[in-house]
């Protein structure tokens, strides 16, 4: 997208404004099926809770993919946006025995990742599929929050417990149709992810109706010049080769099947706000605009660097800023960035704004959350309205007749 086509988007629909540009999405769709077009049978689930905007779903429904949901309400979202049951899969984590029911009833496909449930939800249905993941104990990635592979991860059922699991599935007589695995949001290694690989086909091999296997997602992309980033082609070169292999061992085409999120829609996104003050201090220059972390919280939640642009003016002198935002708390965009020199009532652009940016904006500070605009073949369509302050106040109880003076002496009379 060019800038200009931006910031007549942020004239017309105001900021902040969350954009996504549905031509980065559809490449990227086609780059990672490509990427794996020698498998029989690819299945892409897109993790809708990266970016969970009903007209998103529709884009990728429309492009062939499934949907990978965490919450009923997800997989909810996707019924509404046409998805069939048979192509949403539910991989929730924590979730009530009740809630997966509920699902299950949707007809969904359910993936169970701790053996209680497991247990539980086999004794009482074993006649429905269910598929399992499985904590390969794999470490992706240097942080431990977004490494859930590892051993302290609270994430899908050990492979040292697949003993136990191995009699549930025996004593209970259930279908398990599926194995899978999400070892974490970086894969940065191909050679870990094939390694992690290993151990699922292993665990394969003690399941004899299985249909497919999901190897999650991790897949990472750039956040700025120089980021290291999934290598697709050559991670589906290798995984193809050895998948298939498996296959053949196996005694069936199984489904080769990935959630990839991030991967999607993350460069996809633009968020743009506007700057209220430049102020300078004795040490720097704070750049100050109308959003905050209510909006955009991957930099303070993550140390997640998002590139900052001055679309107003791209191409002046850059200086270094300090952009921050207006919670009253500490909520910093980025620091000593050399940004081109910035006035009060430019307009920033944050790039990587797709993935985990809208879903996870809050009313804090009793602050609105932003429009969504999805700009789609050279035109531009609202996707999401901006709040109001109905927004705000709906839902609250207002305990008028406790606390107001007048009325509570109108009472006791
Ligand atoms: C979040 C999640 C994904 C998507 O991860 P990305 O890093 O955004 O690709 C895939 N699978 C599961 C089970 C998830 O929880």
């Amino acid at each position: 997208m060019k800038h200009s086509d931006l910031l007549k988007i942020a004239h017309n629909y105001g900021a902040p404004v969350y954009v996504y540009d549905s031509e980065k999405i559809i490449s990227q769709f086609n780059r990672l099926t490509k990427a794996f077009g020698s498998v029989p049978k690819l299945k892409l689930n897109y993790a809708a809770k990266a970016l969970s905007n009903i007209s998103i779903l529709r884009l990728m429904n429309s492009l062939g993919s499934g949907l990978d949901t965490v919450s009923i309400q997800e997989v909810r979202l996707g019924l509404m946006a046409g998805f069939q049951p048979q192509d949403i899969i539910y991989t929730p984590n924590g979730v009530s025995l009740e809630e997966i029911e509920e699902a299950s009833k949707l007809g969904v496909q359910i993936n169970i990742d701790n053996l209680s449930i497991l247990e539980q939800f086999g004794t009482k249905h074993p006649q429905v599929p269910v598929c399992i993941r499985i904590n390969p104990h794999v470490m992706a990635g240097g942080n431990s929050n977004i490494s859930v592979g590892h051993i302290d991860s609270k994430f899908g059922i050990s492979i040292h417990q697949i003993p136990h699991l191995l009699r549930i599935v025996e004593l209970t007589k259930m279908n398990i149709n599926g194995i899978h695995m999400h070892t974490g949001s970086d894969i940065l290694d191909i050679d870990v992810f094939l390694y992690a690989s290993e151990i699922l086909f292993d665990t394969a091999k003690h399941f004899k109706e299985l249909d497919f296997i999901d190897f999650g997602s991790g897949f990472k992309v750039p956040y700025k010049e120089g980021d290291i980033q999934t290598n697709v082609e050559e991670l589906g070169q290798k995984l193809t080769g050895r998948f298939n292999e498996f296959c053949q061992e196996y005694g069936k085409d199984l489904t080769l099947a990935f959630e990839p999120g991030k991967f999607l829609v993350s460069e996809a996104g633009s968020f743009l706000a506007k700057v209220n003050v430049v102020k300078q201090t004795t040490s720097t220059v704070f750049a100050s605009v109308d959003s905050g972390f209510n909006h955009l919280i991957r930099p303070m939640l993550y140390g997640s660097s998002h590139e900052i642009i001055n679309i107003s003016k791209p191409d002046g002198r850059e200086r270094y800023y300090s952009v921050v935002g207006y919670i009253c708390e500490t909520d910093t965009f980025g620091n000593n960035r050399r940004i081109s020199e910035i006035s009060e009532g430019d307009i920033l652009c944050f790039h990587n704004a797709g993935a985990y940016c809208f879903t996870m904006a809050s009313n804090y500070n009793s602050r609105y959350r932003p429009a969504e605009v999805l700009w789609h073949e050279g035109k531009a369509y609202l996707i999401r309205e901006r709040e109001t302050f109905d927004d705000i106040i709906r839902n609250q109880v207002d305990l008028t007749y406790l606390f107001d003076p007048v009325i509570e002496k109108a009472v006791a009379k």
